[in-house]
């Protein structure tokens, strides 16, 4: 079975992230980038399908710049196959229709019997991209999965939904977005990083993949980004002083009843 999986090299979490001056984009100096944590589960999945199959190829795409190339050899490293890099300028800044517009011109040379993708992507939280790849290639889509079988020409997929659990059939080819808890991802063994660095990696360009750039990119972008802020600052918390836990609560009434007013 050739499974594609989708991956997006984004801010790790624990960086401390600052509005750029443009207020549209952030400072990207100083930003350790890593794969989004739902690609992860992505890559595990796709890995854990192969190897229960005993056969097929995993392959990494990605739009993105240079620097997602790291991204994509950390992938190989876990295990997959193959990358492909999707780098050209006139893609940088476009929407998610333009992302998936690039990524679906790329997967239409790629053979594939499954995509597995993220949920969302944790930096700009558009839930987008997956849905709209299905679209473009005409294929079924299950989102937030976290359990799956395959079945001959079928997959059946279990999503979370609101306090309870669906399942889903669809006929492969399909695409389907994972959900945390899914898997455990594994961790890139040091024998796996040094294979990855000897595994086929592809660059290639919109003009490589047919697209006219005005379709995409900031160009051919639908919808932008108009402004960006950071939540306002929580007032600073108080901590209340008091010799007893019976002192300590009278006080903290007192504070609910005198000061915040709501009892
Ligand atoms: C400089 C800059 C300017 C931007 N300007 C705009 C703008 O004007 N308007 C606007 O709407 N957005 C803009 N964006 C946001 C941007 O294009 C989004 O990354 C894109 O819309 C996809 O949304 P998302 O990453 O939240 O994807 P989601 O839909 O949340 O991602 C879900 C999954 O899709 C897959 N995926 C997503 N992106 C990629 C990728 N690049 N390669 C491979 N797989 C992927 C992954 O599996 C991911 O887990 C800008 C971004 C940058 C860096």
């Amino acid at each position: 079975m050739d499974i594609v999986v989708l991956l997006k090299q984004v801010p790790d979490t624990e960086t401390l992230i600052q509005i750029a001056a443009d207020k549209t984009s952030i400072k990207t100096e100083d930003v350790k980038w890593v794969i989004n944590p739902y690609d992860e589960f992505a890559v595990e999945e796709a890995l854990r399908i192969k190897e229960a199959q005993g056969e097929g190829k995993v392959t990494i795409l990605t739009v993105g710049p240079e620097r997602a190339i790291e991204a994509i050899r950390t992938a190989l490293a876990m295990g997959a196959d193959e990358g492909v890099l999707i780098d050209d300028p006139a893609a940088e800044g476009g929407d998610a229709l333009g992302t998936a517009k690039v990524l679906a011109a790329a997967l239409r040379e790629i053979p594939y019997d499954l995509i597995v993708a993220g949920q969302r992507a944790v930096d700009d939280d558009y839930y987008q991209v997956p849905a709209a790849v299905a679209a473009f290639l005409g294929i079924a889509q299950v989102s937030m999965v976290i359990k799956e079988e395959i079945q001959d020409e079928k997959i059946l997929c279990e999503r979370t939904i609101e306090g309870g659990t669906m399942v889903v059939e669809a006929q492969l080819p399909a695409l389907f977005t994972t959900q945390k808890g899914i898997n455990e991802p594994r961790y890139a063994s040091l024998p796996g990083i040094m294979k990855a660095k000897k595994k086929p990696l592809a660059k290639k360009t919109l003009a490589d993949l047919g697209i006219n750039p005005s379709e995409v990119g900031e160009a051919g972008a639908k919808c932008r980004v108009m402004s960006l802020s950071f939540p306002p600052e929580r007032s600073p918390g108080k901590i209340i002083e008091g010799e007893t836990p019976e002192a300590k609560a009278a006080e903290l009434v007192r504070l609910l009843r005198e000061e915040a007013k709501v009892i």
